[in-house]
């Protein structure tokens, strides 16, 4: 934005007091300055490749600081000793070196002067009369946009397999996010928590007869396995021995676009997340729920959800699965007279 929203006030308020006619990559952090502007000052080294000029008249853009040069920035490129080799100013701009539409460099006196102005030889000239431009080169079309800021910046990774049970369009956020940390075993467990106070009881508040690991909380339990054997009748999904075979199944069995997937995923999310809740309100609160509690909370997260994106006439959805989660009413016959 500093350097493409030439009309903005912030910008040009930036310009006047906080730039002073210094290059952007340049100038040192201030310590009494804003939160804000000190952080944008510190994110400077992930966009300086990033922005580029098309070379103009050259009289908005910084000789050795800017991205004009088929090099790059050339104090970069070069070495900050080729600012008082050629006798220019640190913050000269390219137009210093320029006459007309050729150009007028002061005689090289390094090396590295001698470079730069041979790179240019019959590849750059610049063009009297027309503005410089800034583009933004992570962008296809060559202005900024915050999608392609943020894939060029993200450290990219192999997808997960289980990454569309908890992160899909209709998810319930809170809920992924649970499912999330439950994938990764990062959730706050009594047995996590004993690695750190060992004076902690690690015993399972479900059912008193197990240490409570993710794998215990989430399949072993007694008490939580009728709560997943409710729910995964309810949902047709086939019961499983291990927390890490349930994961292979769902990640296999929800790739297609269909209502029944999206509440299959729905369904997992809401009984991990309902879980867990239940956990804490019993370790914080001291409140107990039954298992027909909790089932009814799944229930509800899930059929609210459904009914708000899907209709049963429309939906893929086994009349049977549509009955048992409430989202259509079963029709009575009528009553003979
Ligand atoms: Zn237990």
């Amino acid at each position: 934005m500093i350097f493409a929203k030439a009309g903005s006030i912030w910008v040009a308020w930036v310009k006047e007091y906080l730039l002073k006619d210094k290059s952007f990559w340049y100038i040192s952090i201030p310590v009494n300055s804003t939160w804000g502007w000190r952080k944008i000052l510190k994110l400077r080294s992930y966009a300086r490749g990033l922005i580029q000029h098309v070379l103009g008249d050259g009289s908005d853009i910084f000789l050795w600081h800017d991205y004009w040069h088929p090099s790059g920035p050339l104090i970069l490129a070069y070495g900050a000793k080729i600012v008082p080799d050629s006798g220019l100013q640190l913050f000269a701009k390219v137009s210093e070196v320029v006459n007309g539409n050729f150009w007028n460099w002061p005689p090289a006196r390094s090396p590295q002067l001698v470079q730069i102005q041979m790179a240019l030889f019959d590849t750059l000239y610049p063009k009297s009369g027309k503005k410089d431009l800034v583009i933004w080169t992570a962008s296809s079309s060559r202005v900024f946009d915050t999608s392609s800021a943020w894939h060029s910046l993200r450290a990219k990774q192999r997808k997960v397999p289980w990454h569309k049970l908890v992160w899909f369009s209709h998810a319930i956020p809170k809920h992924s996010f649970i499912g999330w940390l439950a994938i990764l075993d990062r959730l706050t467990t009594r047995s996590r928590q004993k690695k750190w106070t060992s004076s902690i009881d690690d015993t399972c508040l479900f059912c008193s007869s197990g240490v409570e690991t993710n794998d215990h909380l989430f399949f072993n339990c007694q008490f939580t396995k009728q709560v997943w054997q409710t729910v995964c009748s309810m949902a047709e999904i086939p019961l499983f021995c291990s927390w890490q075979g349930l994961l292979a199944w769902l990640g296999k069995s929800i790739r297609r676009k269909s209502v029944y997937c999206a509440l299959i995923k729905l369904a997992w999310n809401a009984t991990v997340y309902h879980v867990w809740r239940e956990r804490n309100s019993r370790v914080y609160r001291q409140q107990f729920r039954s298992v027909s509690q909790i089932v009814n909370d799944i229930l509800f997260d899930v059929r609210n959800k459904v009914l708000a994106f899907a209709t049963p006439k429309s939906s893929s959805l086994l009349m049977s699965i549509a009955v048992q989660w409430g989202l259509v009413q079963v029709q009575k016959p009528p009553v003979q007279s």
